[in-house]
């Protein structure tokens, strides 16, 4: 019998069934190149337009089914137009990731080709290259509260930046471990200097550093990393910051390598992995065939490494090749990095350039 892996595909709103359309072509193309794996791909509805069907952006049923399965393969969700009675978006991404305890929000940032930067003197021969993985703590942080329920009528609101020993522990923990296959620095990026909740998390870093004597470390205020991101983007290898502010810089370090659909990630936890591209639903794109649909091919890249299989991760490094390979003619470009490639015609240029 061949391993099997069952792999739940949730396209979501927007863009996102677009994009994953192209990561489940790749995904097959690499599938008939690899021996001795197999993948059954299983769909689900969830999202805002699941809620306008059917009154649940995120199904209970579903959730069940979705734990069924090895990996989950997902686009984006949530839409402008559909919100909650508070105002808020529905995004039962972040729901997934808090039932599911995907604490580790993974987030590779490389630079592909020197065109795609607006950053000069980065990529191509002689140039600095970009090339770093933003961990982003996924479950507590600035988001923690977010669902907390609150007295109506107040003329105030707060949000809580919530940060405990056992989650900052295991996100640091995983920013170490991922820096030990990589270059071996470690950044932590905090506002240590303003808030105690960041205090915190600088003392558990400095203690996880200890069990790590081999990896190098710096300490970086978050909006000094801003500044950096801009300035000196080649000189970091991994950096770990909580929830909120990861999200911000995921979205800062994207716009250094092309944009947001360059941008891969995974947020995986001790049992559960959901890979699906940085994005959100873009929806003045939506349905015009332009979306750029290498973040979730370099996503499912992603999953393909945290299956580990001694197949998958020969396959996950065929897709990354063949990124490489397809990107380094400047004429194979989306709309989003000034070029004239449908989303489906990348899809298929990565395919075709697979060996
Ligand atoms: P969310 O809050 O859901 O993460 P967002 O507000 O960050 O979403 P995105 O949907 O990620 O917004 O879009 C940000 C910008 O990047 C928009 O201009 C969008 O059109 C563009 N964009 C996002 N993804 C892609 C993509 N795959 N291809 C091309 N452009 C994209």
């Amino acid at each position: 019998m061949l391993p099997l892996f069952k792999v739940a595909i949730l396209g979501g709103d927007g863009i996102g069934p677009e994009v994953v359309a192209e990561g489940v072509k790749v995904l097959r193309a690499v599938e008939a190149l690899l021996s001795g794996v197999q993948f059954d791909l299983v769909e689900h509805s969830v999202g805002a337009g699941e809620f306008l069907r059917r009154g649940d952006p995120l199904p209970p049923s579903t959730l069940e089914r979705i734990r069924e399965a090895d990996a989950i393969l997902l686009g984006a969700m949530g839409l402008p137009s559909v919100r909650w009675p508070s105002g808020v978006e529905m995004t039962p991404q972040i729901d997934i990731r808090e039932q599911l305890d995907l604490f580790n929000g993974v987030r590779p940032i490389r630079l592909f080709h020197e065109t795609h930067s607006p950053l000069k003197g980065y990529g191509g021969a002689g140039g600095r290259p970009i090339d770093f993985v933003i961990i982003r703590e996924n479950c507590e942080g600035l988001f923690s509260e977010r669902r907390t329920p609150r007295p109506s009528g107040r003329d105030f609101e707060t949000d809580t930046m919530k940060i405990t020993r056992r989650g900052a522990e295991r996100v640091c923990r995983a920013a170490f471990q991922l820096a030990l296959k990589r270059r071996q620095h470690c950044t932590l990026v905090d506002k240590a200097n303003v808030l105690p909740s960041m205090a915190f998390f600088r003392k558990i870093f400095d203690e996880i550093a200890r069990e790590y004597p081999t990896v190098t470390t710096d300490r970086v205020y978050v909006d000094a990393m801003a500044l950096f991101l801009v300035q000196r983007p080649e000189s970091f290898d991994v950096m770990v910051t909580e929830n909120m502010f990861g999200d911000i810089l995921s979205d800062l370090a994207a716009g250094i390598i092309g944009g947001m659909g360059m941008a891969p990630s995974a947020d995986v936890g001790d049992t559960y992995g959901v890979f699906q591209p940085s994005h959100g639903t873009a929806p003045t794109i939506a349905g015009k065939g332009i979306a750029n649909p290498i973040a979730t091919i370099l996503s499912v890249a992603m999953m393909l490494e945290w299956l580990d299989h001694p197949e998958t991760l020969r396959g996950a490094r065929l897709i990354t090749d063949a990124v490489a390979r397809v990107l380094a003619y400047p004429a194979h470009r989306t709309a989003d990095l000034g070029g004239k490639t449908s989303t489906t015609q990348m899809g298929d240029l990565i395919c075709h350039a697979l060996p």
